[in-house]
């Protein structure tokens, strides 16, 4: 198990590369915590990182649409003892404890409707929906009896600590990050329920064929929309959401143009190789959002230059890449 760990917290180190070492350390934390709570997890690791294209069906007709196609990536596909499931991997800050809303809403996201819907001729059982809570603490000072401790046994909260500390005179002193990681590690492994929470969202056929017609009926609006671009209209509710600056603001307002220097071309998230009109959750919720915000990001395929990549998409990138390494480890021992 411990090299399983070893690669992982390798995978992470090696996406964070120079960046923040915090972030890194937070993620090694979380994720060795990750592999100790589901060290029993007994089910076979089928695929992981799988891409998926697909003809956009009308559920009614059966006939293919024209142009789009459905498309996405699982983190993995497993097998118990009761079938297939979808495995998602989620970070989040909300409460993900057994009664929060956390879970409710799910067998209608676009996401898990598409994965199942990408998954159908294997009869999965359902999503598993595998969501870790953001820490809720951040570094502190050390107090004398944890300074007296790291000084004498260079351990701290019962792993040895890989800082190499010059002298003692520690107390008073802020956690570096892999302190830090010690404290935190030793929280999620220490109240795991409360961190990591597990749940299947199950395959409900007649709600993937309403959603199968939903998807069809927003084809059918995005292509109204490449007709005619003044379908693109702005949804002004959104440009704040989760009190983050939608970053087509300045094109939205006539501050600033799409072929100006601002711009650089967005990577497609997707091989080049796959079909130019491809849905996926990402570009349907965004779509549902604000569809001048999807002209933007899916139709001119544009996002500001030099854009700092956000420390929660960094953080999130970090977890993925630990657990993506789990995944696969697993993988080659049920190979
Ligand atoms: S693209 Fe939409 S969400 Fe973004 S600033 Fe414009 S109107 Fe607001």
């Amino acid at each position: 198990m411990e090299s399983h760990i070893d690669q992982a917290i390798a995978a992470i180190e090696k996406s964070g590369g120079a960046g923040d070492p915090l972030a890194i350390a937070t993620a090694r934390g979380i994720v060795r915590a990750y592999a100790r709570h589901y060290s029993d997890d007994d089910f076979v690791v089928k695929a992981v990182e799988d891409e998926f294209v697909l003809p956009l069906l009308n559920p009614t007709t059966g006939q293919e649409h024209r142009e789009w196609h459905l498309g996405g990536k699982r983190d993995a596909i497993i097998e118990d003892k009761q079938g297939i499931y979808i495995m998602e991997h989620k970070t989040t800050s909300s409460d993900i404890g057994p009664q929060s809303w956390y879970w409710r809403g799910l067998t209608i996201d676009n996401q898990v409707c598409l994965y199942l819907i990408a998954t159908f001729s294997e009869q999965p059982r359902g999503v598993l929906y595998d969501a870790i809570k953001k820490p809720g603490i951040k570094p502190r000072k050390l107090t004398k009896a944890e300074a007296k401790t790291l000084d004498e046994d260079r351990t701290y909260f019962g792993r040895e600590t890989p800082d190499d500390f010059a002298s003692a005179g520690l107390y008073g002193t802020k956690e570096t990050p892999s302190l830090y990681e010690c404290r935190l590690q030793a929280e999620y492994e220490s109240d795991g329920h409360r961190f990591f929470g597990r749940r299947v969202i199950p395959r409900l056929d007649d709600k993937l064929v309403e959603h199968l017609a939903h998807f069809c009926l927003i084809a059918d609006d995005m292509d109204r929309c490449r007709g005619d671009e003044r379908n693109y209209y702005c949804n002004p509710k959104s440009c704040n959401a989760y009190n983050s600056r939608c970053e087509y603001l300045d094109l939205c307002t006539g501050h600033d143009h799409p072929e100006s220097e601002t711009w650089a071309t967005r990577n497609r998230g997707f091989s080049d190789d796959k079909p130019e009109l491809t849905m996926t959750a990402s570009s349907i919720d965004c779509f549902l959002q604000c569809r001048r915000k999807h002209h933007y990001r899916y139709g001119l395929r544009i996002e500001k230059l030099r854009k700092q990549e956000s420390p929660a998409l960094y953080f999130g990138k970090l977890v993925h890449e630990g657990l993506a390494s789990l995944l696969l480890s697993k993988g080659a021992i049920n190979g």
